[in-house]
């Protein structure tokens, strides 16, 4: 309380005795006149600095310094003028945000005498906040006691924000470096030069699968296979004596035993200008290998025999193989850049190359014949295949085009349309001489028919007037000219029946085939009775055929198993069976029976194995049997040996539908 007011009294004192307006402190006696001139020099220097400049009172006990004196640049610092600080504490500066443990330094430094530099914030009139530095030195009289204290503050706002940006933003650097080092793709890394791990990134540890305690102080042959760590030894070794970093590829083995490629680039670390080890960064390559063996097996496939174009996702042309060239006559230096147009023959519509564009967006490839065009402007066909290459966004960037030149195959399906164009033509041609040649035979057979009943007739005349004026020879004579009129008539008759065979056929009708062996066996009746034979029949079905046609067949194989008969009683049985398509008739006889040899050639016309004059006969018997069968779209054939009888067997497809010959 003492002290206080020994305070008070004194700056009442001093305020009365020495202050002006300006604050400053007038000389008053004529000792201070004597410095009156530094004293006015001082002045003008604490006018216009710019430093703020406060002077106080060395008081320290509670109130604490008094302020005697401001320049105008405090004024301009704080907002405080001086009427409105002189007599006042400098606390009125400090606010909540002032850091007291400077402030407790401060008192602990003028309290012993001492200067104190220190910062901390202070707030203006308005509130406003700023930082301040203070320098503060204690003024002494010439006793050697302390008067006065002066400061020289200034605002380091500006500084103190720049200097948090730059911490800030030098912690955010170390950050991400810390960042990119731990966890960049790449192992990094360093080594000693006995190749021991001195340090290493996370990515190490992800990679390799040692952790961090098994690889540090490790030697490199931890992770290098033994068949790669000599290049290691002679990369280090490159490195020392040249001094040049190195730039490798080997393979790690990890620590689950599996083989990764790597690509190391690596270089000495020096201390105190010797080489002290090695700094390294190695980047895992399996992509890169990968990609590159997918590149060369293309390259292979590159020069395949096929045609092949690889086109940007617009449809320039980018590559084309050999093969290209040598089909379509461009270079690759032509084709590059163009687009696949150049090929373009004109053969095809716009609906065509429509409907491929749609299927290569939809399926993602098309795959057809196209004609394209030589650069000889020579057109030819093509087998192509061509597919929508995609990444993995699934947005088409290239296209590739495979194509087979299918000239050869081409020509070839053309030589076989005209082979069978041409096979169709001799076909008809056939036809037409076919059937011409059957209107000859016809009209032929008709035409001598004529002459021949003339002849006929003329003869019975002979013989019947004249016959007993000839002599023996004579009369053989005539009867050898009956005879062969009548053989002539036969063959022409049987002739026309088959002729008559080959004419079309355009419908059948449902027969009983009953009946149809009863119209033949009464056709027969005089044979069967001069012969004496027994003629019996199973039941027979009901098909589709032509009538007449099928009496024919019946009446000739009937008489020749007659004809052909045996010492014995001629036996003739006909019966019917079935299998999945067929019925299958038998007409069995026990006649002479016919040798193997003969089975086939029986059923050609004009074939006989009878000399007319054992049998008459004309040869065309079975030759007829055999068309008509055909007509039906049926075989015939013989079962039979010598002595031992014979059986005719003919088929009849079951469901003869409208047939056509
Ligand atoms: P052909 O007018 O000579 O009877 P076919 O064409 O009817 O002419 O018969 C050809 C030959 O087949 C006959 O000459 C005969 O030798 C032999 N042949 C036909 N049918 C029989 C049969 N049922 N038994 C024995 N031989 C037969």
């Amino acid at each position: 309380m003492a002290m206080r007011d020994e305070a008070e009294s004194k700056s009442e004192h001093e305020s009365q005795s020495s202050r002006d307006g300006s604050g400053w402190i007038k000389p008053q006696s004529e000792e201070q006149r004597r410095f009156f001139p530094p004293l006015q020099l001082l002045e003008s220097v604490f006018q216009n600095t710019n430093n703020s400049i406060l002077i106080t009172t060395a008081q320290l006990a509670p109130p604490g310094p008094e302020i005697v004196y401001v320049n105008p640049y405090f004024t301009a610092m704080t907002g405080y003028a001086p009427d409105e600080v002189i007599g006042k504490t400098p606390r009125i500066l400090q606010g909540p945000k002032t850091d007291r443990k400077v402030l407790e330094r401060l008192r602990h430094n003028l309290s012993n005498g001492k200067c104190f530099v220190g910062q901390a914030i202070n707030y203006r009139k308005d509130g406003s906040e700023f930082h301040m530095e203070w320098r503060i030195a204690p003024i002494r009289a010439a006793d050697g006691e302390i008067t006065h204290f002066v400061a020289v503050q200034n605002d380091v706002s500006e500084f103190k924000a720049a200097e948090a940006s730059s911490r800030a933003a030098l912690l955010e650097s170390q950050a991400r470096y810390d960042e990119l080092f731990e966890h960049a793709n790449d192992i990094i890394f360093t080594a000693d030069l006995e190749k021991r791990f001195t340090s290493i990134n996370e990515t190490t540890v992800d990679i390799t699968g040692f952790t961090r305690d098994e690889l540090l102080g490790a030697e490199v042959s931890l992770i290098v296979p033994p068949e790669h760590l000599d290049k290691v030894r002679e990369m280090l070794r490159s490195k020392v004596q040249t001094g040049k970093p190195t730039t490798y590829e080997i393979e790690i083995l990890t620590k689950d035993g599996k083989y990764v490629p790597i690509e190391v680039s690596s270089r000495l670390i020096y201390e105190n200008g010797e080489p002290a080890g090695i700094q390294g960064i190695a980047r895992d390559i399996t992509e890169r290998k990968q990609s590159d063996a997918a590149l060369r097996i293309a390259a292979a496939t590159f020069k395949t025999h096929e045609c092949i174009m690889v086109t940007d996702e617009r449809g320039t042309i980018l590559r084309v193989n050999e093969r290209f060239t040598e089909i379509t006559g461009y270079s690759a230096a032509e084709a590059v850049g163009m687009n696949p147009r150049i090929l373009k023959s004109g053969r095809h519509g716009k609906e065509f190359y429509r409907q491929m564009w749609a299927a290569i967006k939809d399926k993602g490839f098309w795959e057809g014949e196209v004609w394209n065009r030589r650069k000889n402007r020579e057109v030819f066909p093509q087998h192509l295949t061509i597919t929508a290459v995609q990444d993995e966004s699934r947005r088409t960037t290239h296209y590739v085009a495979i194509a087979q030149d299918i000239t050869v195959r081409k020509r070839a399906e053309q030589q076989l349309l005209v082979a069978n164009e041409s096979l169709r033509h001799s076909h008809a041609e056939l036809e037409r001489r076919n059937l011409e040649l059957q209107q000859m035979t016809y009209a032929a057979s008709h035409d001598l028919q004529e002459p021949l009943r003339s002849i006929s007739s003329y003869s019975q005349l002979v013989d019947r007037g004249y016959r007993d004026s000839l002599d023996d020879e004579g009369r053989s004579w005539l009867d050898a000219i009956v005879r062969n009129t009548k053989r002539m008539q036969a063959l022409i008759q049987d002739l026309r029946a088959y002729t008559v065979l080959d004419a079309p056929c355009h419908s059948f009708d449902a027969i009983d085939l009953e009946k149809v062996l009863a119209d033949a066996v009464a056709n027969l009746t005089s044979s069967i009775q001069d012969s004496g034979a027994e003629v019996t029949f199973d039941p027979l079905p009901i098909i589709k055929g032509n009538p007449s046609q099928l009496v024919q067949l019946f009446q000739n194989l009937i008489g020749n198993a007659i004809k052909y008969r045996s010492k014995e009683t001629p036996k003739v049985h006909i019966s019917a069976e079935q299998d999945d398509e067929s019925w299958i008739i038998s007409v069995s006889d026990n006649g002479i029976g016919i040798e193997t040899k003969h089975h086939d050639t029986i059923f050609e016309i004009f074939r006989r194995l009878h000399h007319r004059h054992e049998q008459p006969g004309t040869g065309i018997g079975l030759a007829i049997c055999r068309r008509v069968v055909q007509q039906h779209h049926g075989n015939i054939s013989v079962d039979s040996a010598v002595n031992q009888g014979s059986t005719f067997r003919f088929t009849i497809p079951i469901e003869q539908e409208e047939v056509r010959a």
